[in-house]
């Protein structure tokens, strides 16, 4: 019956009832709310086996000052024996631990939120021992490797890293490892569909309130993005010094011809004046138009791209423009289809400007199809539509997004011969974007091109 022979003052703490209450009752009576709780079952077992029975850590519920308490307890149950050898009773040690249970238990919460917090991170988090033994990496670790942790612990990180960076990155690791300082190093990690990325890859010892370094943290971050901006950045100034000298040296050309001319008494009365000056010409053109993009693009990088906007008839600047830019080159021939006579509010000089883009974009990158088609309409909801169509190229689908991007020129054998610098499409894009406007782009590589843009329409025209 578990008659409680004898209990001391801890067991009563315990239990929540005094020595008075429980003494000479069985111990169900006296903790009725322990009878559904598996514990009857386990000192039957001892009673009857006379196995004691060890529990590290068991959760029971006690009623103790009036209200049931959950508490957590490590206990013994021995069984108490005869002198021969028989089982009397059991004899139970009680140990209650729900203090350190609870306070173990916030520590692991503390740590599963610290967990969610490293995996939520953009940047990969790791966490080594003091000698170097990886104990963590975050969730954004094993997704870009797509290893699991223990593949990415055992051989995996080494795996990863670029063949060039191998050595240094293993002689800085040993500076750091020997030294416990930061080693921080741009370097690259091959990804789960086998691509190299740049990281700056960032790994810190730690200190214990002690001072005693017990860790290593590694914040690994994605650069790439900042690596190819870099990349484009010096491409854009050697093209940009390329551009700029061909024009020049063009224009240095045929004055230095005049000059010379000039000198010879011979040749002085037959000057090519008009030949070279109208060349001459051309090529101020063509650096004032370079000179002007790269206006535009510090102006948009600034936010300070001013617009004078007035209402004019879109029609009459597309003829214009479609007219400078046969001056130049008389290779192609642009039809004009108007749908529509419209009028816009915009700024004309910057609209010009983008108009100038597409179809000078058109004419460059169509040097087998001599057709460009230029289409003006309106496209509902009062906004008007101008099109450029062009049989060239064209552009491959995973390009389409990225040509309006800053300094992005499509790479390959047959683009990389004609000259540019990727940002004409970047400030038409821009400023169509600062009327209010759309501007998109059709195209099948090898098929040729469509750039549109859409424009909000002035009513009554
Ligand atoms: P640029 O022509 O000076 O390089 P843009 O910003 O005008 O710069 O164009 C960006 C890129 O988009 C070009 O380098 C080219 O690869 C592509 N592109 C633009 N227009 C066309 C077109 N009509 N046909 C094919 N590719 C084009």
């Amino acid at each position: 019956d578990y008659v409680i022979e004898t209990m001391n003052e801890g067991m009563s703490e315990f239990w929540g009832r005094s020595v008075e209450q429980a003494l000479n009752k069985p111990v169900f009576d006296v903790l009725p709310e322990l009878r559904d709780q598996g514990i009857k079952e386990l000192l039957d077992n001892v009673y009857n086996t006379g196995e004691r029975c060890v529990m590290q850590e068991l959760s029971i519920n006690l009623i103790r000052n009036g209200k049931l308490e959950n508490v957590f307890v490590k206990f013994v149950y021995e069984p108490l024996r005869e002198a021969d050898g028989s089982i009397s009773g059991v004899m139970a040690l009680a140990h209650e631990i729900t203090e350190q249970v609870l306070s173990r238990k916030k520590i692991e919460e503390s740590e599963e939120h610290f967990r969610q917090l490293a995996d939520l991170m953009p940047s990969k988090i790791s966490n080594a021992t003091i000698n170097g033994e990886v104990t963590y990496f975050s969730k954004s670790w094993l997704d870009f490797s797509g290893f699991s942790f223990e593949e990415l612990r055992d051989f995996g990180y080494h795996q990863m890293l670029h063949p060039d960076e191998l050595e240094e990155f293993q002689n800085r690791l040993q500076h750091a490892a020997t030294t416990l300082t930061d080693l921080v190093m741009e370097m690259r990690f091959k990804n789960a569909a086998g691509d190299y990325v740049w990281h700056l890859n960032i790994a810190s010892p730690v200190k214990d309130e002690n001072g005693n370094h017990k860790m290593w943290v590694g914040v690994t971050t994605d650069i790439q993005k900042l690596k190819e901006d870099d990349q484009h950045k010096g491409d854009f100034i050697k093209m940009v010094s390329h551009e700029l000298k061909t024009p020049v040296t063009s224009i240095k050309g045929y004055v230095q011809m005049l000059l010379s001319m000039l000198n010879d008494e011979k040749s002085q009365n037959e000057l090519p004046l008009k030949i070279s000056l109208n060349r001459i010409d051309a090529q101020i053109l063509r650096l004032t138009r370079l000179i002007t993009e790269m206006l535009d693009l510090s102006r948009i990088e600034s936010g300070k791209l001013d617009l004078q906007k007035t209402s004019f008839i879109l029609n009459e600047l597309i003829v214009e423009t479609i007219q400078d830019v046969l001056q130049t080159s008389k290779k192609h021939i642009i039809k004009l289809e108007e749908g529509c006579v419209c009028s816009v509010y915009a700024d004309r000089d910057r609209m010009a400007e983008v108009l100038i883009n597409f179809i000078n974009n058109a004419v460059k990158y169509s040097p087998e199809s001599g057709n460009i088609e230029v289409k003006i309409w309106e496209a509902g909801n009062n906004q008007v539509a101008v099109s450029v169509k062009d049989y060239g190229i064209g552009i491959d689908e995973k390009d389409q997004e990225k040509i309006f991007e800053r300094f992005y020129r499509v790479a390959g054998k047959t683009e990389e011969t004609f000259s540019g610098f990727g940002i004409g499409l970047f400030i038409a894009s821009e400023v169509i974007e600062r009327h209010d406007g759309k501007i998109t782009v059709e195209s099948k590589k090898g098929e040729g091109s469509t750039f549109t843009f859409i424009l909000p329409l002035v009513i009554g025209t």
